[in-house]
């Protein structure tokens, strides 16, 4: 008893001194000078913090206020916000958790830093209150952020601090906190130029959902990295000697690209670990007069290409006109002397500084750069402001409304310019169609091809960033469904989609007339039971869309035989079904393979979007009515399920000894290649054959020359799986071949 009690009191001692260390390194990271009264402020956040979570402990074991110190000393070190955001972080938690409030917080620190509580507060109760809609939320959460930048920076730090302190926590909550993270916090700090922030928040989500890709790649990067520095060395070497030569004073070093990217680029290409070139780049840091900043970085940049041959069509000019979150830089990717590609980033040490810390370091140069280079934090402003005109219309429902708005955060921008020389922004893919309803609908509708920089090019054609477009319209020109596939803007598909919708409706109207006419010659009463027997017949989804299917020929006149339909005398050929090999019919859930939360038989089905087979990492969703589904964790539906609804998201895993064999789990793979006579049956041969895997389904479609097939098959776990893949593909080497994430 005695021993226990002494322990105590020497731990508490322990922490004590430990909680003060903290403090003062806290102190020692802000990097601008204070006044006493701003010391003194900052010492009140933290005797107020440490008071009203005195008693608190994190899941850890720690006592709770080491995260309000660290979530304030990333404001202040990492971000290099200033004296106000320092103290609101530091007492962030407080309302929230203790009996302080808002009221109270006023009254020591005034309007301003009460409101930026207040807002965090907000968005604490908005994660934190699990039973209502949560896109609802979101959108009232970012309408306070948008009051004052500081509630989703200070946030933001709460968050990366609260992400690099995840392993504590249960499987869970470190799904629902690292889906939010994708979701939402990683676009947000990608949108306020925080790259450093969003890079880490991405890494460390990944590090949760994605576990094996995770290891595999961070294990990888380890194990090449000094034949990596070696690799930047020599590279580096020549380029020294020439900027040295130009008098430039500089800074050189070769960055490791993040793991998130890494992923997303193998994952994109469909390609492994090995194959991803750039998994570095060479960024030169010059240290120039503000003046001098663009001649320095093209001095940098000549340099650079003299030595090395550069790719064209890989060089970016964000100095000339920055990234609408303020992110200037030059890049090129040139041939290193070995053939490899080596990605180059070339930009003078205030443009470093804002790339790296995002909004706050806009402030910085604000005033010492008036004059010189344009207030670059316009775009911040601007996009705060068209967040905010979004939010307060009140006609957009809540999930739309978050679709766009992510929509905004996500893309990249690419900058093109009207005849006249105006400047538009759109996001990269966009074409020239997506740029002619940037323009105005009716040239939208009207379009028919464009010219770029005076050469011809079709509406499908992808823009690139510097392109002048000229839309050409004509008047006998108007929407068709294909255009949905050669367009990525809303507003685009938004006005494609409603063209085709009234168009359709009055296309059917004459359909109608037609089906009239043709069922008074042939003397039947035209009503709804008779025309639905033909819906039926022709195996259509509604009534619209067999008058339109009739007005545009779809269904041809003479098919139209009113009497034999209605007299059920069928006399038309089926349609082709897709090619049917063998089918096995052990589809899914029946068995007990997965463990469903702490529960041994907690009845699940395996969701049909994304195929979950053993092996996969997987989470359990509680759906309203068909009991618990399960998804893959990258599953792409996974992202917005868990965060618009963890509290419906239960961990899940699979049995240690599922009884291989016994059951077989749907899975399917796509492949593509170069078209072939042969290539159906020498892929069924390998499947069934070889591999005695039982196919559900195997389609294939070709068109000009290539094909693209998807098979669907019954396999025991990821392994089985991947040694199918890799058989096809020794047998077939120039195929793609991958799994399908999603279902459609
Ligand atoms: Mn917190």
């Amino acid at each position: 008893m005695a021993d226990n009690e002494v322990s105590l009191i020497e731990r508490d001692e322990i922490e004590r001194k430990e909680i003060l260390k903290k403090y003062k390194s806290l102190l020692r990271s802000i990097r601008h000078d204070l006044t006493n009264e701003q010391k003194k402020l900052i010492r009140s956040a933290f005797d107020l913090a440490l008071d009203a979570h005195k008693d608190m402990r994190r899941k850890s074991g720690e006592p709770y206020i080491y995260h309000p110190i660290a979530v304030a000393k990333i404001a202040a070190s990492e971000i290099g916000l200033g004296t106000t955001s320092i103290v609101c972080a530091l007492i962030h938690d407080v309302v929230e958790d203790s009996n302080y409030t808002l009221l109270d917080i006023k009254r020591k620190f005034g309007d301003k830093i009460a409101k930026i509580v207040d807002g965090l507060t907000k968005i604490q109760e908005v994660f934190d209150h699990t039973d209502s809609m949560q896109a609802e939320n979101f959108r009232k959460m970012l309408l306070t952020l948008s009051d004052d930048v500081r509630v989703i920076l200070v946030k933001l730090c709460d968050r990366l601090h609260n992400m690099r302190t995840l392993e504590s926590m249960s499987r869970k909550n470190q799904l629902k906190i690292s889906s939010e993270t994708l979701f939402l916090y990683a676009p947000l700090a990608h949108r306020l130029g925080l790259y450093n922030v969003k890079s880490e928040l991405e890494d460390l989500a990944i590090k949760y959902t994605q576990r094996d890709a995770y290891k595999e790649i961070s294990q990888k990067l380890n194990a090449k990295k000094a034949a990596r520095d070696r690799y930047i060395k020599k590279f580096i070497e020549p380029l020294r000697d020439g900027l040295d030569e130009a008098g430039l004073v500089y800074e050189i070093k070769g960055r490791p690209k993040s793991i998130y990217s890494i992923l997303k680029k193998m994952n994109h290409q469909g390609i492994p670990f090995e194959q991803v070139y750039d998994l570095f780049a060479v960024r030169i840091i010059v240290d120039s007069k503000p003046e001098k900043e663009k001649a320095d970085c093209w001095t940098a940049y000549s340099v650079v290409t003299d030595r090395y041959k550069p790719n064209p069509l890989r060089t970016r000019d964000w100095i000339t006109t920055p990234k609408s979150n303020g992110y200037e830089s030059l890049h090129s990717t040139v041939m290193a002397s070995d053939g490899k590609w080596v990605e180059v980033q070339i930009r003078t040490k205030r443009m470093d500084e804002i790339a790296e810390k995002g909004y706050a370091a806009h402030w910085k140069y604000k005033n010492s750069m008036d004059g010189i280079i344009q207030s670059k934090s316009e775009g911040v402003d601007g996009w705060l402001a068209r967040v905010k005109e979004v939010l307060e219309n009140p006609s957009s429902n809540a999930l739309e409304f978050l679709d766009d708005f992510k929509l905004q955060l996500i893309h990249d921008e690419i900058f093109v310019f009207t005849p006249g020389g105006d400047l538009k922004k759109l996001p990269v893919g966009a074409t020239a169609l997506d740029f002619a309803f940037e323009i105005h609908t009716e040239v939208g509708n009207k379009c028919i091809g464009a010219k770029l920089n005076n050469k011809l090019v079709p509406i499908s054609h992808v823009l690139t960033n510097g392109d002048q477009v000229e839309i050409l319209t004509s008047e006998k020109q108007h929407p068709k469904e294909e255009w949905l596939n050669s367009v990525v803007t809303g507003k685009a598909i938004a006005r494609i989609r409603n063209y085709l919708r009234e168009h359709k409706r009055i296309a059917a109207e004459e359909g109608k007339e037609i089906l009239k006419k043709r069922f008074s010659k042939e003397k039947f009463t035209f009503n709804d039971d008779n025309v639905q027997k033909i819906v039926k017949f022709f195996k259509i989804q509604s009534q619209l869309d067999l008058y339109f299917n009739i007005q545009k020929g779809l269904i041809s006149q003479d098919k139209l035989d009113i009497d034999s339909i209605l007299n059920f005398k069928p006399n038309v050929n089926k349609l082709v079904k897709p090619i049917k090999v063998k089918e096995k019919a052990s589809a899914s859930g029946s068995k007990n393979e997965i463990i469903v939360g702490e529960d041994n038989d907690l009845s699940y089905t395996l969701s049909k979007c994304c195929n979950p087979i053993p092996g996969d990492d997987i989470f359990g969703f509680i759906t309203i009515g068909e009991g618990v589904k399960i998804h893959r964790t990258n599953c792409p539906n996974a992202v917005s399920l868990m965060s618009n609804y963890g509290y419906r998201v239960i961990k899940a895993q699979w049995k240690e000894n599922l009884i291989k064999q016994e059951t077989k789990f749907l899975a399917i793979i796509k492949i593509i290649g170069i078209d072939d006579v042969g290539v159906v049956s020498s892929l069924a041969d390998i499947i069934s054959k070889n591999l005695e895997v039982n196919m559900k389904s195997i389609t294939i479609e070709s068109n000009e020359g290539t094909f693209e097939g998807t098979i669907s098959v019954y396999v025991e776990d990821t392994q089985h799986l991947d040694l199918m893949m890799k058989k096809i593909q020794e047998k077939h080497p120039t195929m793609q071949i991958s799994r399908v994430d999603i279902n459609k």
